[in-house]
């Protein structure tokens, strides 16, 4: 199992999809289970900072998990592929807020285990080093320089055609960081236990083969020892 953890808008998904290619395991998108659930929420019309109305939708949500052909995860909504609709901007909000109640996170994490202890795999979120997998020796985190992250997401947006300004972006992007990283239960935390990663002048691909070569030493250490 790789723990790959880190702020919005670092450029994880991208790695971690492509470590997961190049190391042979499925590749799976933490934050897509819990955009999932708010997508669940905003679609009932309830408000996602009611932790009672959110935990009566979670618990009837059923939020599954299909292995593509590719080898990564997509995550289903009562049975549905919801990848296009979960990637809208207010989702990522809602999801952020939604992930801050225990027992929303508990049932995410449960099933992210199952998943990963029975198939191996490339983790990507914000606990995965920190309370998901925090035995694997296998972690990293990813960061950028504010003003990179900011400026390839509102790339990205505008890229699909959305009506965004940069001060807008960046704004979103610094309030939901502080969210997740202040937040009582699994906060995004470099702990010290990660192998960190700066993504803003490097290639994706440069920065996949550090991770690959870090990956490889640790499992042949790992053979030796034993
Ligand atoms: O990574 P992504 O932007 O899709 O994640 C959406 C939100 O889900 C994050 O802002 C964070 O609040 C939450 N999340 C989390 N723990 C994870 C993955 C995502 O709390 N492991």
């Amino acid at each position: 199992v790789v723990a790959i953890d880190g702020p919005s808008g670092v450029g994880k998904s991208t790695a971690a999809r492509k470590l997961a290619r190049e190391l042979g395991v499925p590749y799976l998108d933490t934050g897509a289970m819990y955009r999932a659930v708010a997508l669940a929420v905003l679609d009932r019309g309830a408000d996602p900072s009611s932790e009672e109305a959110v935990l009566a939708i979670a618990g009837q949500a059923d939020v599954g998990l299909h292995s593509r052909d590719d080898g990564s995860f997509e995550v289903l909504l009562d049975g549905q592929p919801v990848e296009t609709r979960i990637r809208a901007p207010r989702v990522g909000e809602a999801a952020s807020q939604v992930s801050t109640y225990p027992a929303v996170r508990q049932r995410l994490v449960a099933l992210q285990r199952t998943c990963a202890r029975r198939f191996g795999g490339v983790l990507e979120g914000r606990d995965i080093g920190t309370k998901v997998f925090p035995d694997t020796p296998h972690k990293f985190f990813v960061t950028a320089r504010a003003e990179v992250r900011y400026r390839r997401r509102f790339e990205q947006l505008r890229e699909l055609g959305k009506d965004v300004t940069y001060d807008e972006v960046a704004r979103e992007m610094e309030a939901r960081d502080r969210r997740d990283a202040s937040r009582a239960d699994s906060p995004l935390l470099q702990d010290g236990t990660y192998t960190e990663v700066d993504t803003s002048d490097a290639p994706v691909d440069e920065v996949v083969a550090r991770m690959v070569a870090t990956v490889r030493g640790r499992r042949r250490e790992a053979t030796m020892d034993s």
